[in-house]
Parts: C-alpha cells; structure tokens; sequence
C-alpha cells in the first residue's frame, strides 16, 4: 500500500511538474512572440516616418553604406518599389532578389497598408518574422528578424526544467513517504492490536470496520463457545443411558440377574436405548438445520393439515395420559419444508402432553390473521416459570431434568423448534404461567 501510494504520488507530481514547465513555456513563448511582433511594427513605423526611404532613392540622412552596416540578423530591412522590384536590402544585393511583388506581408502591405507574416524554418529552429508597411510614395518598406521557435526554447530550457523537475520529484517521494508513514503508522498499530478485547478505530473512517471486527470476533467467540458447550453436554448427556446399559450388561455377564428382574433389566436396556436414540436422531436433526449452506427447497405447507396429522399420530400417547387434543382453525398455507414443519408441531405438541397433568387439554389452532399464517400451541399444564423462559429455547436447558428425562425429553425439542421457525421466517411468542399453563404461536 506505502508503496502504491508513493507511486501513485511521485506520478502525480511528474504530471504536475511536466505540465506546468509546458505551461509556463507557452505563455512565456507567446509573450516573447507579442514582443518580437511589436519591436518590428515600432521599427516599420519609426522608418515610415523618418522618410528615409523616398521615391526610389534613399534619403540624404541616412546612406545605404550605413543602412547595410546594420546586421540583418537582428534587422533586415527590404525596400519594394510599386511593381515589386527590391530597391534595397540590407542582406543581399537588391538586384540579385526577385520580385516580390507576391510575397504575401507585401502584396498584404500594398492592398490594406500593413502586412505581416511569420515564416518557419524547421532545419534552423528558427522563425521569421516579417512586418511590411506602405510609405507615401506608394512603395512598401518591409523589416523581419529572425527569432527561435518554440521547440528551440523548450529544447534550451531542457535541462533546466529537468533539473527542477528531479528536484521537486525527489522532495515529493520524501514528503509521500512521510505522510504515507505518518498515516500508516495508526492503522499498523490497530492492526497488531486487532486481537485486543476492543479494538479501537485508527481514523473516524475506518469505526465502521472495527465495530464490523469487534462483532465478527464477538460472534466467533460465542459460536466458539457454544459449541464447546454443545459437545460438553452432548458427553454428558449420552454418557448416562451407555453407562446404564454398560452397567446392566455387566449384571448379566456375571449371572446376577434372574427371573422376574432379567424382564425389568431388559425394559431398562430398552428405554436407555431409546433415549441414546431420540438424543441422537435430535442431534443430527440440529446439525442438518446448522448446515445453512444447504439449498432449500420450499414448497407449500398447509399449517392445518400437518397440525392435524400430527394430532392424530399422538393421539395414542395423550389418551394414555388422558390429555385431550383438539384442533381448530382452517386451512392455512406457508411456503417451506413439510418434513421441518412437520418436526416443528410435533415438537410442540409433544412437550404440551408431557408437561401436562392428568385430564389436561390441549389446544392446536392454525389459522391466518391479517394475512400472516400462525400456528397456536395452547396447554393447561404446569407451565414455565417467568426466569425460565428466556432459556428454554437453548440447546439443552431444562426446567425439571428429571421429568423431561423420565417422559423421554432430550433438552433439543425447543431448540430445532427455534431453528426450524427461523429457517422459515417465523417469530415465536411464549405465554405461560406456572400451573395455568403454556402458550407457544409461531407467525410466519
Ligand atoms: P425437552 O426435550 O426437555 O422437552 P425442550 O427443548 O423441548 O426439551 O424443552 C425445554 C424445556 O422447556 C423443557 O425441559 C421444559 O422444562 C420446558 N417446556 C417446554 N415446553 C413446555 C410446556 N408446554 N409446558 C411447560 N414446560 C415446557
């Protein structure tokens, strides 16, 4: 980054430095360029007026000799009579010169009084500048001087401008470097100090990438955490149904077990068994919803009609316990997976049987209110203390372990309810009050 921005900079002021020599030797050009013009005009008009030149003899003030001692690199002087003949030039013999009658400046001179060009000559470098004015007596007088062109003032000013140049480039990469230093140095000490509990911002521009740090780290570290919680639980949870049938394999391994208790031993192997199953089936349900990269496919969902299989598939275990199950609403469809939603209300409905009393009811409602699917769970049973029920969607809590172990609870059932509402846009909303009962309604 130092790097580019020293370039980037040094560039910059190449561009700079290149562009304002070209500049400055522009206008410099342009005003040397007026002058010459404006020297010649006042030599033209000095000459006019002087009358030195006077009907095709040169006046008695000045004579020819002195006229041609002038040196015609600095001025040359060309006298034209009416019909072009050069009466007189100062650098050349005027009988030796062609007419010139169609020099532009002069035939420019003989039609509006004055006339000027500028002639470029590339082999030189040089221009010249040519002014001719009409006299009196009709014949034209014309002065030129020669001057560099602009390609010889640059090429003069070359190595002057290069010189400069280098100098300020030189002073521009030490300043961009400092600056660049000065600037970085803040960013390079947020940067070592980024694994700090709070990293602070180097500039008021970069707050919103250390608060984006700040909550990815804070998020990695709770994600971190709960799964160290998970597994730790996870252990705990299956070590108590292996250790269990580990421990009754053991009474029969050493012939301990007869009669009526190898039935009940059997029955305990069976419903530990169970359990490590249900433990398991609901771990690798939790851990198919965490796989959020896995494309879902939705498709419609009638809330009514799964409430209602789900009634009747627990049916069985509510009589038992002799809990009514009723249903009411109509049908009502969301876009989502069957088998996830089919999960969700078994899940409800089941811990609203299991933490229930004997006779109690409950009531499954799915219906559609302002135009928002809802899913009801209603019971009567013992309900959820108030400090309790912040907690109960997380990953293993329980309110009462040993009941929710006894009726085949594994601590998962809320927590893949969570997941599965969140996966379908849902909210959920929890009533309850210790020994009235439970609400839980899921709005999509
Ligand atoms: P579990 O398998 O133990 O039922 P859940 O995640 O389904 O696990 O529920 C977490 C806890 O929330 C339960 O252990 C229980 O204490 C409480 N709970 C859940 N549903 C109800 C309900 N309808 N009435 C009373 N308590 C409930």
């Amino acid at each position: 980054m130092k790097q580019r921005i020293n370039r980037k900079l040094g560039l910059i002021s190449l561009i700079a430095i290149v562009a304002t020599a070209l500049g400055v030797t522009f206008f410099c050009y342009g005003l040397f360029q007026s002058r010459v013009k404006t020297d010649l005009r006042l030599f033209a008009s000095l000459l006019k007026e002087a009358e030195i030149f006077r009907a095709e003899e040169l006046n008695d003030s000045i004579s020819d000799h002195e006229l041609k001692a002038l040196d015609p690199d600095e001025l040359r002087i060309t006298w034209v009579d009416r019909d072009g003949t050069v009466l007189f030039d100062n650098e050349t013999d005027a009988s030796a010169l062609p007419n010139h009658r169609n020099r532009p400046e002069i035939a420019e001179a003989f039609a509006k009084g004055s006339g000027e060009i500028t002639r470029r000559s590339d082999t030189f470098n040089l221009n010249t500048y040519y002014y001719a004015v009409l006299l009196e007596d009709g014949t034209v007088l014309r002065v030129s001087t020669q001057a560099r062109n602009i390609t010889s003032v640059f090429l003069s000013a070359l190595p002057v401008i290069a010189i400069i140049a280098l100098i300020i480039l030189l002073c521009c990469i030490l300043i961009s470097h400092m600056l660049t230093t000065q600037l970085l140095r803040p960013i390079e000490e947020m940067v070592e100090n980024i694994d700090g509990s709070n990293p602070r911002a180097a500039y008021k521009e970069l707050e919103p990438f250390a608060d984006k740090i700040r909550l990815q780290r804070e998020n990695i570290l709770a994600s971190v955490k709960s799964r160290q919680d998970f597994t730790a639980n996870v252990s705990h949870e299956l070590k108590t149904p292996i250790t269990s049938i580990s421990g009754y394999a053991e009474l029969i391994e050493n012939r301990m077990v007869e009669g009526d208790s190898a039935i009940h031993i059997a029955k305990q192997i069976r419903h530990n068994a169970n359990r490590l199953l249900s433990l398991v089936n609901d771990i690798i349900k939790l851990s198919e919803l965490d796989h959020t990269e896995l494309k879902r496919v939705f498709e419609p969902v009638d809330l009514y009609k799964v409430a209602g299989e789900s009634i009747k598939d627990l049916e069985g275990t509510a009589i038992s316990r002799n809990i009514i199950l009723s249903l009411s609403g109509r049908p009502c469809t969301i876009s989502g997976d069957p088998s996830q939603i089919r999960e969700m209300v078994d899940n409800l409905l089941q811990n609203a049987i299991r933490y229930n009393k004997e006779g109690g009811k409950v009531e499954v409602t799915a219906d559609t209110h302002k135009g928002h699917p809802h899913l009801v769970v209603k019971d009567n049973g013992i309900g959820i203390p108030k400090e309790h029920q912040d907690r109960i969607f997380e990953r293993f809590y329980r309110v009462d372990k040993s009941r929710s172990r006894e009726t085949g609870g594994t601590g998962l059932g809320l927590a893949i309810v969570k997941h599965i509402a969140e996966i379908h846009s849902g909210t959920i909303e929890l009533k309850s009050a210790p020994g009235e009962g439970t609400e839980i309604t899921i709005s999509f």
